[in-house]
């Protein structure tokens, strides 16, 4: 159900507005997620009045003001305010933020911009600031992750060797696909191939790097899956029998849930979590959208609609199950066998 054409991103952005207006603890979430589908719709002077509002709140309310000025920056860039673009990343720089997104986000804009080195000088700005040196895979949270390929891909177009931060990136980066071949300069020159084997393999390359770019541009937007916690469910199933076909038993929902989500990040989709229903908050949302409860089609709704809230936790958990059962998630629904 995501959005495809550019009149889907602006509904889209639409019912987020909405959605804010009537959760104003989330209005955060719910803005930079308007504005990242009013973007992709290329609305970008819409992006830009959100991008504003959200700085002008009160300095407390906004904890992420660096994202969004790094956001608007980039945003600017794309329709033709490049002055003012590059103003608010020097003005990034010089404050130098303690989280590695506004950095990757400015980084990858002077990028895009044919500014190579300036790139270069951010990524190694970030990196140096955020990551302890020596550089070991341990000590590189998940969320530093893009800063590292970012650099590594900036350094290859630039010609330069090899460094310990790169060789780190090498280290830790997932795909099937080294980041080297990835990032090779050369490589699209193969495409000229006549050879159907070369093509095959540099066709397989182009979808592995498509799926690290999606995975860097998803970022505003989770999937999320609907958990009911036992009492809420059974709560749920008095009040709204009809529901039930949607749900057997709860141990059954349980285990449908983390098969969904097995899933979801098999078939690559990044940005999983898992959003804990109750039964006021999701009969509230029926009725601000004027359908019944007993209506499961609202069920999935319900489900992004708590996820552009924020209020997803990421999956699979690092701790304990995500269940509530209190146990680590390896030794609960995390096991192989539970499925
Ligand atoms: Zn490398
Ligand atoms: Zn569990």
């Amino acid at each position: 159900m995501r959005p495809d054409t550019p009149a889907d991103h602006t509904a889209e952005a639409e019912r987020l507005l909405r959605t804010a207006a009537q959760y104003p603890e989330d209005v955060e979430h719910l803005l930079l997620q308007a504005a990242a589908h009013f973007e992709l719709a290329g609305e970008r002077e819409r992006a830009t009045t959100l991008y504003d509002d959200l700085l002008a709140r009160p300095a407390d309310a906004t904890r992420e003001a660096s994202l969004i000025r790094a956001l608007k920056a980039a945003n600017l860039w794309e329709y033709g305010h490049e002055a003012e673009a590059r103003a608010i990343i020097d003005g990034l720089r010089a404050t130098a933020p303690r989280s590695p997104a506004p950095w990757v986000i400015i980084a990858e804009s002077l990028e895009s911009h044919d500014e190579l080195q300036s790139a270069h000088e951010v990524f190694t700005e970030a990196t140096t600031l955020l990551l302890t040196t020596p550089p070991t895979a341990d000590r590189t949270p998940k969320e530093t992750h893009p800063l590292l390929y970012g650099r590594h891909r900036v350094r290859r177009l630039l010609g330069l060797d090899h460094d310990a931060w790169d060789a780190l990136a090498d280290e830790i980066h997932p795909s099937p696909i080294p980041l080297d071949e990835l990032h090779d300069p050369k490589r699209l020159w193969s495409l000229g191939s006549e050879n159907p084997v070369e093509l095959r393999a540099e066709i397989a390359r182009l979808r592995a790097e498509l799926g690290t770019y999606r995975e860097a541009l998803s970022r505003p937007f989770p999937v999320a899956v609907l958990h009911w916690p036992s009492t809420e469910l059974t709560e749920l199933l008095t009040a709204y029998p009809t529901l039930a076909t949607e749900y057997p038993s709860h141990a059954e929902h349980l285990a449908t849930i983390e098969a969904s989500l097995r899933e979801l990040a098999a078939s690559g989709t990044p940005n999983l979590g898992v959003v804990t229903a109750t039964v006021p908050s999701y009969e509230a949302f029926a009725a601000s959208e004027s359908t019944s409860p007993a209506d499961p089609d609202l069920l999935p709704q319900y489900a992004t609609t708590l996820a552009a809230r924020g209020r997803a936790t990421p999956w699979p958990p690092e701790g304990n199950c995500w269940c509530g059962s209190a146990q680590p998630y390896a030794e609960c629904h995390g096991r192989p066998e539970t499925l």
